[in-house]
């Protein structure tokens, strides 16, 4: 089965370089009440260009879509640190640390 997900092109347009509007308006409806009290909808950095503008693109976190570039990854194809929760890649599965966290890892120990 190969499912293409594509962002919607008015959408992308609409909220371009607006992560958090479109959280709140897109995502928000669906996901408040699961959000708690002073909870935060998490907002990345593109993996793509570096823009922090990569946010989850439905309430199902079935993929992330860059809000700048409209690059649109699946869930599964992202990758999140296990240190600093940033997403790196989706170049290595084998890594579970972005690239960062692995030098400053290497760096603390002397
Ligand atoms: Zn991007
Ligand atoms: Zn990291």
């Amino acid at each position: 089965m190969n499912m293409e997900i594509k962002i919607d092109n008015e959408l992308l347009k609409k909220y371009k370089d607006n992560a958090k509007l479109y959280l709140g308006e897109i995502i928000g409806q669906s996901e408040y009440e699961k959000v708690t009290k002073g909870g935060e909808f998490n907002i990345y950095c593109c993996p793509n260009c570096g823009e922090n503008q990569f946010v989850q693109y439905d309430s199902g976190k079935t993929a992330y879509v860059c809000l700048h570039c409209g690059i649109i990854e699946k869930a599964r194809e992202v990758h999140f640190c296990s240190v600093c929760g940033e997403i790196f890649g989706p170049k290595d599965i084998a890594q579970i640390i972005c690239d960062d966290c692995f030098v400053n890892e290497c760096e603390e120990k002397d």
